[in-house]
């Protein structure tokens, strides 16, 4: 794989930090835990939709666009994200919110919704949950057109292979790092939302052959599905970054047992996860995404799924501003 060959913008300079975290690693008895810091990508308040859209932005600013449309829930960092790489860009952005639970769009709130508007969106339009996201883009679309715009959509979560390409730089940033540290990573944990993060990852060790297992901690999806999602995303990202494989469908690995009542509901182990790596390690994570995939990785481990004497990675995907639009949610 060349992935030099795929026209990409810089959002951040130089790597994310690998970083170990000693504290944590001891309060929960071993394995050594080690963290990869996404949350210090560059854009505002980073996360990993900034690694999407370097090569999601590359190919809009490419087809001449300037307004760009995207999709997301209504404390969505994706949508912070992608306006945050228009105004950098020079470009317009709309944004389509979507009310995943009945009731939760609240124009005054804090968090992600207040920096759509800091941020200036040109516009911000609520739909309620199971609204056709797409065909409401592609209105959204025909509108810029009509008003002699040039719309490019970028589809929710950025994750499409182009987009998750991202997450194949980020497989390889990650073996090189380790490579320099003298670290050999045992075992992968990520997030497992629209999968674009998940999949890279995997087409990107995969791609390299480098025989870590990876698992990903579905924050919405039921295990089957998001499992054969993440490998049909990951085979076509492999394919785009030209590499001739077949990932054997087993790779594909989601755990769907720390979602709770559903999608940015919170749940116990979620409030826990959060104040453990606050209180350990100073690292905040979300209430929607990373405080899940943290609670998945304590459980795991609680469970006996890593040796003690083993090296396990967490992919820290970012959205800690969310975190200030659910005061106290017993995180205090
Ligand atoms: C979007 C998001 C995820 C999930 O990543 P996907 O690539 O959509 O699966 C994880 N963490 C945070 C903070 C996110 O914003």
């Amino acid at each position: 794989m060349n992935l030099a060959k795929i026209a990409r913008r810089r959002y951040t300079v130089g790597a994310t930090p690998l970083e170990f975290l000693p504290n944590l690693s001891r309060e929960l008895g071993g394995p050594r835990i080690h963290i990869k810091r996404d949350d210090l990508l560059g854009l505002t308040s980073g996360g990993n939709k900034t690694r999407k859209l370097e090569f999601l932005m590359a190919d809009a600013l490419a087809r001449g666009a300037d307004t760009i449309i995207t999709t997301g829930a209504v404390q969505s960092n994706h949508c912070r994200l992608t306006l945050s790489a228009a105004v950098k860009e020079g470009l317009k952005c709309r944004l389509l919110i979507e009310e995943r639970v009945e009731g939760s769009y609240n124009e005054e709130a804090s968090g992600n919704n207040f920096l759509f508007r800091l941020l200036g969106a040109e516009s911000i339009t609520p739909v309620p949950g199971g609204t056709d996201l797409m065909t409401r883009m592609e209105t959204m679309a025909q509108e810029v057109i009509a008003e002699g715009g040039r719309p490019y959509i970028v589809p929710g979560g950025g994750s499409n292979a182009l987009g998750a390409l991202g997450y194949v730089a980020c497989a390889e940033e990650i073996l090189t790092q380790s490579f320099d540290a003298g670290l050999d990573i045992d075992h992968v944990v990520c997030a497992s939302g629209s999968g674009g993060t998940h999949a890279g990852l995997l087409a990107g060790f995969y791609g390299n052959q480098s025989g870590i297992p990876l698992t990903g901690i579905s924050v919405r999806g039921a295990k089957g599905p998001q499992e054969a999602k993440i490998h049909g995303l990951a085979q076509q990202t492999l394919a785009l970054a030209g590499a001739q494989l077949q990932i054997p469908v087993e790779l594909s690995v989601v755990r769907d047992d720390f979602v709770g009542p559903g999608y940015s509901l919170p749940t116990k182990e979620m409030t826990e996860a959060i104040k453990l790596f606050a209180r350990t390690e100073g690292i905040l994570l979300d209430p929607v995404y990373t405080g899940k995939t943290a609670a998945g990785l304590v459980g795991m481990i609680q469970e006996g799924s890593f040796e003690k004497d083993s090296d396990v990675l967490f992919v820290h995907t970012g959205g800690s501003p969310a975190l200030y639009a659910y005061p106290n949610e017993s995180l205090g």
